[in-house]
C-alpha cells in the first residue's frame, strides 16, 4: 500500500492519537457501548475536539475497528475525511460568537432528530459548547428532550471545558470522558506528526503544560522563540541592572512588544518557576528553560537570595493589574524594580513599597 494513503487510513483512528492506553480503551469501549450521549470533557487546547472528531468518525464508519475505532477507507470515512458527511451534524457557537442560540439547538438537533441516517447506520450530533456561556440553561433544557428520547440510531458527543456549568440532568445521563494532560513524550510524539522536530519542538512541548493544542500553536508561532529569547535574556540581566535601565531600556522592550504581554508574564513565571525549583532543590522536576540550568542556578546562588515567589507573586498581580486596565508604564516599570530586587539586585525601600500599594 502507499504510505499516502495508509497516513490517510490512519488519520481518522484511534490510533493517530498520541494519549495513553486507558483513554483510547475509553474511546473504543463509548463506540461499542450504550447510546448515552458522551461528554468529552478538557481544558482548551487537551484537544477535545481531535479526539471528539475521531470518535464520530468510528460511530459513523461502515466497518469500525473494535479497538481503534474509523477504518477510514469506508465511503462513511472517506466522506468525513472530506468534511461533508450528511449523518454528522455539529452545532458550534458561529465564528464571531460565544454561545449557541436556543434556535439553533431547535432546528438543528430537536427538528432533525426522527430523519434517518442517510449512509452510515447512525447519525452523530457533535456539539461544541467549550465555555461556561456557550450554552445556556435555554439552550441545554432545549437539549436535554433529545438526548433522552432519540431514535435509537442517534448518538451524541458533547464537548465542554466545564462540565459544572452542564445541568446535572445532562451530566447524570452521559457517559463522561475526560481528556486529560499529556505526557511529554506524547506531546513530542504530536508535534513531530504536525511537522515540528528539534528544539523549537522540545521548547514548545516544555511550554505547553500537557495541553497539544497549546503546544501546536507556540511550535508555529515564529515570534515565540524570538521573544523567549529576549525575556529570558533581560531577566538574567535584570539583577545587575541599574533603575536607569530598569526604567529606559527594559521599559521600552515592554512597550514595543505590549501586544505580546500575557506571553511575556507566562515566560517571566516560568523563569521564576524553574528558578524556586533549583533554590529549593525539588526533586524529579523538569525544568521548563531547561537550556538555561546553569545561567539559572547561578543567580538560585546569587549572594543575595532571591525571592522568586515574591517575584512570580507580582508578576501575576501585574497581569492581574493591566487586565483591568492599570497604566502600562507604571505597572510594567513598578514590577521591573520589583523584579530586580527579589532576583537579587539592589533592593529600593521606596520604590518596592510603592510597588506593592499600587497593587492593593
Ligand atoms: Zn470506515
Amino acid at each position: 500500500m502507499d504510505q499516502t494513503k495508509d497516513q490517510a487510513e490512519r488519520e481518522l483512528s484511534f490510533s493517530s492519537i498520541a494519549a495513553s492506553s486507558q483513554l483510547k480503551d475509553q474511546l473504543a469501549r463509548a463506540v461499542s457501548g450504550n447510546d448515552a450521549p458522551l461528554l468529552l470533557v478538557g481544558q482548551e487546547g487537551a484537544g477535545k475536539d481531535f479526539i471528539g472528531r475521531r470518535l464520530a468518525a468510528a460511530l459513523l464508519c461502515q466497518e469500525p475497528d473494535p479497538v481503534t475505532g474509523a477504518c477510514g477507507r469506508c465511503p462513511s470515512c472517506r466522506l468525513f475525511t472530506r468534511g461533508s458527511h450528511v449523518d454528522l451534524i455539529e452545532v458550534a457557537p458561529a465564528e464571531d460568537k460565544t454561545s449557541i442560540p436556543v434556535a439553533d439547538v431547535r432546528a438543528l438537533v430537536a427538528a432533525t432528530l426522527p430523519i434517518y441516517p442517510q449512509l452510515s447506520a447512525r447519525k452523530v450530533y457533535l456539539i461544541r459548547a467549550p465555555k461556561a456561556d456557550s450554552l445556556n440553561e435555554a439552550g441545554q433544557n432545549a437539549l436535554l428532550k433529545p438526548m433522552e428520547e432519540h431514535p435509537p440510531f442517534v448518538r451524541f458527543i458533547l464537548l465542554t471545558e466545564e462540565v459544572d456549568q452542564l445541568l446535572p440532568t445532562i451530566r447524570s445521563r452521559s457517559r463522561m470522558i475526560r481528556i486529560g494532560r499529556r505526557s511529554q513524550e506524547e506531546i513530542l510524539q504530536i508535534l513531530a506528526q504536525a511537522g515540528f522536530q528539534g528544539q523549537g519542538a522540545s521548547l514548545a512541548a516544555n511550554y505547553a503544560d500537557g495541553l497539544p493544542g497549546q503546544a501546536l500553536a507556540l511550535a508555529g508561532d515564529s515570534d515565540f522563540r524570538r521573544l523567549r529569547d529576549q525575556v529570558l535574556d533581560l531577566l538574567l540581566e535584570i539583577p545587575a541592572a541599574s533603575r536607569t535601565q530598569c526604567l529606559t531600556d527594559y521599559l521600552n522592550f515592554f512597550r514595543e512588544e505590549k501586544k505580546q504581554i500575557a506571553l511575556i508574564l507566562r515566560l517571566t513565571e516560568s523563569f521564576l518557576r524553574d528558578l524556586l525549583i533549583l533554590q529549593r532543590q525539588i526533586p524529579e522536576t523538569r525544568l521548563i528553560n531547561s537550556d538555561l540550568e546553569e545561567a539559572l542556578a547561578k543567580i538560585s546562588r546569587a549572594p543575595k537570595a532571591p525571592d522568586p515567589a515574591q517575584a512570580a507573586e507580582i508578576v501575576r498581580q501585574t497581569g492581574r493589574a493591566l487586565k483591568a486596565n492599570a497604566n502600562f508604564d507604571h505597572t510594567v516599570a513598578r514590577m521591573l524594580l520589583a523584579l530586580r530586587a527579589n532576583l537579587g539586585g539592589h533592593r529600593e525601600e521606596s520604590a518596592h513599597y510603592q510597588a506593592r500599594e499600587s497593587f492593593l
